[in-house]
């Protein structure tokens, strides 16, 4: 009997510390699950825009605050109008070794212009000053003048060096290319500077561990992964001609990056409406019949640059390149209101209501 007695009593004690490590695992397991699913937010006022990040988990906090300091090491690097900022040094005749960071954004920009054939320039600068858009101060600047300024614009004019050849690694350092320009040509990275930065954003949250996480930097929308919960992220393409939506997109892991004539615009004393994205070939605002294009991809520079020179290529020559290159999808919207998107898009996009889109294939 106390045999018996004695062996209940250890049964006991075992059933008891078995019940409280699963309990003890339990809201171990609740906890992490609690935590991967905790939110945290900043917002910044960065690059003349707003930018809302949000990122889940526990390593999110900081690695966000890491996140503001990076904008702003960024945009000291990029900003035109910053004085001291690489791009200043550059457009000012300035020989000098850039970052790396200033090197990577041109060097995928330089790219991006050859394949567009000119599309995209970051040369236009001193055209984007006579219209104003850098100042605030817009004008309607003279066609001769305009033609006096595209004398100084042609992204196959800008030189880098620093022993570029001899690097078979590719690592960039800081300090050590060069980049310059012939005298009186500037630099401009407006097109593809917040793709650049959401690029960076991305990576240093995933170096510190961050699995979720979506940032708006002033209406360019980069995604990392899914949602805390598994679904997808939504993302809304905003209605360029009001307030609202044209419809929402499903993506995990993508930049959905846009250029619109709403975003940036001025109406001249002819009462005519001249926005911001300048084609390259004439200096006067594109004026292609697109009044917006989404570009939606994997990388944030790519898409951003994208976004503009498609812009200024107009419906016809964006579709050729899509098909041409197929490694990212778009979302075309011309100014009577009809809308495109790219086969790619059929399962993850649907349209607002009174929207409706007409799918382009490859061929
Ligand atoms: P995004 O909003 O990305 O389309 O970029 C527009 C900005 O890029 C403008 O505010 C200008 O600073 C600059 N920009 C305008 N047109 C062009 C162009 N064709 N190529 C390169 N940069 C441009
Ligand atoms: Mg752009």
């Amino acid at each position: 009997m106390p045999h018996t007695h004695k062996l209940n009593c250890v049964r006991r004690t075992v059933c008891v510390v078995m019940a409280v490590l699963i309990l003890v695992f339990c809201a171990a397991f609740l906890q992490r699950r609690q935590a991967s699913k905790t939110v945290y937010t900043k917002e910044l006022f960065a690059m003349d825009t707003f930018f809302a990040l949000r990122a889940y988990g526990p390593q999110a906090e900081e690695a966000l605050a890491a996140c503001e300091g990076r904008v702003e090491e960024l945009e000291s690097l990029l900003s035109v109008t910053r004085e001291g900022s690489d791009i200043r040094r550059i457009n000012q005749g300035e020989r000098f070794g850039v970052s790396k960071d200033t090197f990577s954004v041109i060097t995928s920009a330089l790219e991006l212009s050859e394949e567009t054939e000119g599309a995209l320039d970051i040369t236009l600068y001193p055209v984007l000053r006579e219209w104003g858009f850098t100042t605030g101060e817009y004008r309607i600047p003279q066609a001769e003048e305009l033609q006096a300024l595209l004398e100084k614009v042609d992204y196959r004019a800008v030189s880098l060096g620093g022993g570029l050849s001899d690097r078979v690694d590719g690592d960039l350092e800081d300090g050590v290319l060069t980049i310059s320009v012939p005298e009186g040509m500037e630099l401009d990275l407006g097109a593809v500077a917040k793709g650049y930065t959401g690029d960076c954003l991305l990576a240093l949250l995933r170096e510190r561990g961050v699995t979720s996480a979506m940032l708006d930097l002033g209406g360019n929308v980069q995604v990392l992964g899914e949602k805390p919960d598994g679904s997808a992220w939504r993302v809304a393409v905003r209605d360029p001609f009001g307030g609202g939506s044209l419809g929402v997109l499903e993506i995990r892991d993508k930049a959905v990056i846009t250029s619109g004539n709403y975003e940036r615009y001025f109406v001249g004393e002819d009462g005519n409406i001249y926005w911001h994205i300048l084609d390259p070939s004439d200096g006067y605002p594109a004026d292609s019949g697109l009044a917006a294009v989404t570009v939606i991809g994997e990388h944030g520079v790519q898409c951003d640059g994208l976004s503009t020179a498609l812009f200024v290529m107009g419906k016809e020559a964006a579709v050729d390149y899509w098909r041409r290159h197929r490694d990212f999808e778009m979302l075309l919207v011309t100014e009577d209101a009809h809308l495109y998107i790219t086969e790619g898009l059929t399962e993850c996009f649907t349209c607002s209501e009174g929207w409706n889109a007409e799918i382009i294939r490859g061929n």
